[in-house]
């Protein structure tokens, strides 16, 4: 069974730092580590406690339902307790007996306190485990970002008819939603972003009710969910024929994508990936105008590890789900972004965006 190979992975590092038992709560990671599909909501209040010699769920009436369904047949055991579930936990972590918990960074720092005073033993902050795990993907993980991927392609199949000079942006961001929901879409990885003319120059404008006009610049970052999965897409086209300055800028974003993802290979550091796209658009003067990270990892949460940035020193590895979206954005002028999903693979990479990307000019 797949989870259990996550969780010996995480009994391993558990094992190797000394601590007894950790604490986990980040509803991705949960989902994770349980394998549970269809069961918790972005409010639920979970939390996993693992030791060498146990795995218990710790939650509320709510899911207690779907959880003891799920957790048939599996590790798990799944506890409802009367009254909270971080007392109950600590309650048990004492009968246990256990000396030191690791608890995930990400939990909120109320909670962390209580914790740290009901619990008898050492209480310990740590940072990613969970995560690090997650970074490279299994066969399964990697289909079902795939086929969100797919989505995403085809709604910008569809959109592109539908940008007329008149429509909101705001309008063309719901229809990206609604085409890629009715097609097997579980809500959207994300809100899309949908910005228009001089909104573009902002990597992440907020939608707005701005009506399109003819000589925009039109980026459109979107990604769907399949079974948990996100994509992560980026195009963008141009209202009418491009400019000379749009075209030279377009070319310089789609030449530093192309030999960015030319480099990608297991193995190779993230910083180094990065500097493939910014050497280029700074060659063509316009390095200035690329602020962020070329990419980031993606998986049951839109941004994920590994980072693909100018700090990242770590490599991608094998089966790492990764983004590459380098941008150059003139403020006052407009922008640009290109952005692909990209599975890392052993020697290149295999790109899961299929959607087209040379001038798309409306
Ligand atoms: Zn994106
Ligand atoms: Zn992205």
């Amino acid at each position: 069974m797949i989870a259990d190979r996550r969780v010996s992975a995480l009994r391993r590092r558990l094992g190797d730092s000394g601590l007894s038992a950790i604490l986990v709560s980040g509803i991705a990671n949960v989902r994770y580590l349980t394998g549970f599909e269809d069961v918790f909501d972005g409010e639920a209040n979970v939390a996993l406690v693992l030791t060498d010699q146990v795995a218990r769920l710790y939650t509320d009436s709510r899911y207690s339902e779907a959880c003891e369904i799920a957790a048939d047949g599996t590790p798990w055991r799944v506890h409802v307790p009367k009254e909270s579930v971080y007392t109950e936990l600590c309650n048990d972590l004492d009968a246990d007996g256990l000396k030191g918990l690791a608890i995930e960074a990400s939990v909120p720092y109320g909670r962390f306190k209580f914790i740290s005073e009901k619990f008898g033993g050492r209480v310990e902050v740590v940072d990613q485990w969970v995560e690090e795990i997650r970074r490279t993907k299994e066969s399964g993980e990697i289909e079902r970002m795939a086929a969100a991927a797919e989505l995403a392609d085809r709604a910008f199949g569809h959109i592109l008819d539908r940008l007329v000079p008149g429509v909101t942006e705001a309008q063309i961001a719901l229809e990206l939603e609604v085409h890629m929901r009715s097609h097997g879409s579980e809500g959207v990885a994300f809100e899309p972003l949908v910005a228009s003319g001089p909104n573009s120059s902002r990597p992440h404008a907020r939608v707005s009710s701005r009506p399109l006009e003819a000589g925009d610049l039109v980026t459109m970052d979107f990604g769907a969910r399949v079974r948990g999965y996100c994509s992560d897409m980026t195009r963008t086209v141009v209202m009418g024929a491009a400019t000379p300055r749009q075209a030279e800028i377009y070319a310089a974003v789609l030449d530093a994508q192309v030999s960015a993802i030319d480099a990608v290979k297991s193995g190779v550091p993230g910083l180094k990936i990065d500097a493939v796209a910014r050497d280029l658009l700074t060659e063509r003067g316009f390095g200035e105008y690329f602020g962020h990270g070329l990419g980031h990892g993606v998986g049951l949460d839109v941004h994920e590890l590994p980072s693909v940035s100018s700090r990242a020193r770590e490599s991608v590895l094998a089966g790492a789900v990764i983004t590459i979206e380098p941008g150059v954005y003139v403020p006052g002028f407009g922008g640009v972004r290109i952005e692909d999903l990209v599975l890392v693979e052993d020697g290149g990479c295999r790109v899961l965006s299929c959607a087209p990307k040379h001038l798309i000019q409306i």
